[in-house]
């Protein structure tokens, strides 16, 4: 039986709260994008909210966790799409949005505290000459620790890949679950096994992170008179090695009247491309848009608007975004994650919108894998049931397009692998013994009770 008044109890003066209210807010994701997870996840609520304000508080917090047995969910921004900071036995909710200072800025590496908003950190490094390689579009409400621990793809990843390419990830401090919790510093690959397990296998307290020089971006909108027109234009402004660029998709023309601010300049039935390319890369931009028939109708610069709260920067219409932007007219509709193969990667994205098109709306995002550029999707769906998703997830991997599928919550479901890697399961066995951290996230662990019996 939990002691829940003992916990906090224990606790002392980190700030802590048992209203109900709160915890069924907190304990809340973007999981109701898929109406799979909505059903699975809807009520899932922890028992105690607990903020610690600094390392030593986290530390105590797990301790007395511990001590009664209860699990500890992290939560950061809480913009997961798969329920990752949903409780699914109760427990603690742990939020680490109280923890957001920089810490500091040497030859290029970032350290900050885990639950600084990644807005706020590419603020911070700009005003002294960097900027973030990599953030997801979420990037003005997640945190640095969130996006490691449950994303690590997007903006940038044209130039740098995700967080799992080696070098995306200096480092990390991580509090463990063990007899007594404790911190760990992990460098380089050392720190694989807390990169995106959703904070079953330690809480990260702080991250190390390379920055790039600060650049003056342009986000830029140009309108093609059809999607494969606007893919071929994004993968050859992707390879143009001499633009520097951030971010390049290409959106089918269903999309545009979704697309609040940018729908009445894109002239009806044209697909459209969203870049972040380089004030300096503009003169390139234009001469390529004009030899594939493009034609540039938006144009702003990226940090005004990231900065100004009534502006969209175009990132917010990319990524997971574009899902969000339908949904806000249309909750018919959920998604799915795709990655197409290296080779004919424009052809693979054209047979997969051809394959269901009623059903099916396709956009695709430029991205390195391991030094190669192909795309990823995240094409919205048309929700006829969980049968007919399968099959359209089942008709994509017949033509060799990988999934990973968002309508599960267990790591090894949704990766494209079905399994975690050997060193994250070790890792977990060692920091978190009892499986109380996030509980029910990652399934081939078992807990060491269990493994004695
Ligand atoms: C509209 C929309 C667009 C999105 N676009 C992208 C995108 O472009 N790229 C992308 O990668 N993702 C994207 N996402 C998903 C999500 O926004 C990102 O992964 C984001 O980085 C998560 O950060 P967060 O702070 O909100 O984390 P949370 O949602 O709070 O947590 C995510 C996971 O990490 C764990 N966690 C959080 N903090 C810590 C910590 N300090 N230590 C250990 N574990 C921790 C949580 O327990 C949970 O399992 C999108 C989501 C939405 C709703």
């Amino acid at each position: 039986m939990r002691d829940i008044a003992a916990l906090k109890a224990a606790l002392g003066d980190v700030p802590h709260d048992d209203d109900r209210a709160l915890l069924r807010l907190k304990s809340r994701d973007f999981y109701w994008y898929s109406p799979i997870l909505k059903q699975r996840l809807d009520g899932k609520a922890a028992e105690l909210w607990a903020q610690p304000r600094s390392e030593e508080e986290v530390l105590r917090v797990l301790a007395a966790a511990r001590a009664q047995g209860v699990p500890v969910t992290v939560r950061g921004g809480a913009t997961g799409n798969y329920g990752q900071c949903v409780p699914l036995e109760g427990g603690v909710l742990l939020d680490m949005t109280a923890m957001t200072a920089p810490i500091a800025l040497e030859d290029g590496v970032l350290e900050a505290e885990a639950g600084a908003r990644l807005i706020d950190l590419d603020l911070w490094a700009r005003e002294r000459g960097f900027e973030l390689r990599l953030w997801p579009s979420t990037k003005r409400s997640a945190t640095i620790g969130g996006f490691v621990a449950g994303g690590g793809a997007g903006v940038g990843g044209i130039a740098h890949g995700t967080m799992r390419e080696r070098g995306n990830l200096n480092g990390v401090r991580v509090a463990t679950m063990q007899d007594p919790p404790a911190i760990l510093d992990l460098s380089g690959d050392a720190a694989n096994p807390v990169n995106r397990t959703y904070g079953t296998t330690g809480v990260i307290t702080r991250v190390r992170i390379p920055l790039a020089p600060a650049q003056p971006w342009r986000d830029v909108g140009l309108a093609f008179p059809d999607f494969g027109a606007a893919l071929r234009f994004a993968h050859a402004l992707a390879l143009a090695d001499g633009v520097a660029k951030k971010m390049c998709a290409a959106f089918q023309p269903v999309f545009a009247p979704f697309f609040r601010g940018l729908a009445e300049r894109v002239p009806q039935g044209r697909a459209l491309v969203l870049a972040m390319v380089t004030s300096a890369g503009m003169i390139a931009l234009r001469d390529m848009a004009r030899e594939h028939g493009g034609a540039l109708v938006a144009e702003q610069d990226t940090l005004a608007a990231e900065r100004d709260p009534d502006a969209t920067p175009f990132y917010e219409y990319c990524w997971n975004h574009t899902t969000l932007q339908v949904l806000k007219k249309d909750r018919g509709v959920t998604y799915l994650q795709c990655r197409f193969p290296f080779e004919g990667t424009v052809e693979a994205v054209e047979a997969a919108t051809a394959l269901f098109p009623d059903e099916v709306w396709m956009h695709a995002e430029c991205v390195r894998f391991g030094g190669r550029l192909t795309m990823t999707a995240l094409p919205v769906i048309r929700w006829r049931g969980a049968e007919r998703l399968a099959e359209i997830m089942a008709g994509f991997e017949a033509l060799g397009i990988g999934i990973a599928n968002p309508h599960v919550f267990t790591i090894e479901e949704g990766s494209g692998y079905r399994r975690v890697p050997g060193d994250q399961l070790g890792f977990k066995r060692r920091t978190d013994p009892l499986g109380l951290l996030n509980p029910g996230k990652m399934r081939d662990f078992t807990p060491a009770e269990d493994d004695a019996a």
